[in-house]
């Protein structure tokens, strides 16, 4: 590992305003890859200084589904409210050196303004008035009762470049940011107020020696100006890589109003964290050639770089998510699956211990449940809605009792409950059932697709559904197929 690979340090910082966002989980994918690939470190920073917006449980909330994705981070979390007087020190730094100001302008005087640009076609932008007050000027504006803000200087004929590990050279203008940025809120003259965005950021990442910020490229115009308060504050600026928005189908930002967009409504939709952490990478990285599009976040690490993140949005595709979960859930084997299952079913009263049915609780008769459903399954959801014939016995839907009109299909039903009687329920073996299939059929007289149709309507309800034999043995076991069939008669 070189020297440059150790000092790689990264961080994700969530503002606790809300669940934790797949936007926000996306950045935190690509953070964590990036430093597990370079073995450099993944840090948390809350963003909780907007007291009125931030909330404990959304802070929870952002932890809990940050390790529910498997993304592990490396050092105590850094609470940003708790560092108040490192933000308030750098301002009053950056007042000592001529490079901050404080700004009288009122409400009223900056809407005033504004209205005028607007008349004259021209961008918004503060007109740096009070750059240059006089101690006098500064002390009528106190005596009038005025509270000041504090700006920092932006120079417009400043260039700001940096080399952007997505999107390559970027160059913006000191001219386009706006005039003299606000870092501290209105305060009495003889106070800081509380420190802004931009200059907090800078502050603490640079105390957490940040070696790489990686954020969303709605963030492209902070680092303009977050790179001239690293260089007036006499810090070092890590260096930055913009990753694509997140888009919906309609190729606009993802928001709130395109639905489910939290990591706990994916969670609670029953998606996978192993696919919707497969998938997140995915949106707006591609993988190498030969990888496929199915990995693990540990796969991905080890190959991951930023020469493979585009520069054009990430298209949400719900299909490519679904396909995921459904492969993740079928790769883990019946068992895993049966115990995700499980509680699930439990909450729907099937199949727990002590239940009428004492077959429908035995783990080997689930396991056997699962393993056939499967192969069906996109969500873990599906899981149940698929086993709910299997725990109580449905109501024949129209199909299913259109198909016991069919000619003989009565018929080859009783002949099939004939020989079912006095069979107990570990009595039916898989080729045993294919032969009394094929009896009753000639008993009745029909083709076997007529019993084996007829026998499903009457199972299942339905003539959809899985595998028959497999079906009709496990609800043999369980002692349902019989009064299911003579339900039918
Ligand atoms: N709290 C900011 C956000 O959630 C952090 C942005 C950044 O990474 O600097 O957007």
């Amino acid at each position: 590992m070189t020297a440059e690979a150790r000092s790689v340090r990264v961080r994700l910082a969530p503002s606790p305003t809300g669940t934790l966002h797949i936007g926000t989980a996306r950045t935190a994918v690509f953070n964590w890859l990036f430093a597990r690939h370079s073995g450099g470190r993944f840090l948390l920073r809350i963003e909780d200084t907007d007291r009125e917006r931030s909330k404990p449980e959304y802070t929870a909330n952002i932890l809990d589904g940050l390790r529910w994705l498997g993304l592990d981070w490396d050092e105590e979390p850094v609470i940003q409210s708790q560092r108040l007087e490192q933000h308030r020190a750098a301002i009053q730094q950056l007042l000592d050196a001529g490079q901050a100001y404080r700004c009288y302008a009122s409400e009223e005087e900056l809407t005033a303004m504004r209205e005028q640009q607007a008349a004259a076609k021209q961008a918004p932008r503060y007109d740096n008035r009070h750059r240059d007050l006089s101690p006098e000027q500064e002390q009528a504006y106190i005596a009038e009762g005025r509270e000041p803000v504090v700006r920092f200087r932006i120079d417009d004929d400043r260039t700001i470049t940096w080399t952007d590990l997505v999107r390559g050279e970027m160059r913006w203008s000191g001219r386009d940011l706006g005039g003299d940025m606000v870092i501290a809120r209105r305060a009495p003259a003889h106070r800081i107020g509380d420190p802004l965005y931009n200059l907090v950021v800078v502050v603490d990442d640079a105390a957490m020696a940040i070696s790489h910020v990686i954020r969303g490229e709605d963030h492209i115009a902070n680092t303009a100006k977050q790179l001239l308060l690293y260089e007036a504050l006499g810090q070092p600026a890590p260096a930055f890589a913009h990753t694509p928005l997140i888009l919906n189908q309609e190729g606009k930002k993802l928001s709130k109003r395109d639905g489910v967009t939290s990591i706990s409504d994916f969670r609670a939709m029953g998606y996978s964290a192993t696919a919707l952490a497969n998938y997140m990478t995915l949106l707006g990285w591609s993988p190498p050639e030969g990888m496929g599009e199915r990995f693990s976040l540990q796969q991905a690490a080890a190959v991951f770089g930023f020469e493979r993140v585009n520069r054009a949005g990430a298209r949400f595709d719900w299909d490519k998510l679904n396909w995921l979960n459904g492969q993740v859930l079928r790769e883990q084997g019946a068992e895993s699956l049966r115990q995700q299952l499980a509680p699930l079913w439990a909450e729907r009263g099937w199949g727990q211990a002590g239940a009428a049915n004492p077959v429908q609780a035995d783990p080997a008769w689930q396991c056997q449940l699962s393993e056939l459903l499967g192969p069906s399954l996109t969500l873990l959801a599906d899981g149940v809605e698929q086993a709910e014939p299997f725990f109580t016995t449905p109501e024949l839907n129209d199909a299913a009792r259109a198909q016991l009109e069919v000619a003989g299909a009565r018929a080859a039903l009783a002949a099939l409950a004939e020989a079912l009687e006095p069979l107990t329920a570990s009595d039916l073996g898989a080729d045993q059932a294919q032969a009394l299939l094929s009896e009753a059929a000639a008993a009745a007289g029909v083709k076997k697709g007529v019993i084996m149709k007829s026998l499903r309507a009457a199972l299942l309800g339905s003539l959809q559904g899985p595998d028959l034999l497999t079906t009709w043995l496990l609800l043999h076991r369980s002692g349902d197929d019989l009064p299911r069939i003579a339900r039918c008669l």
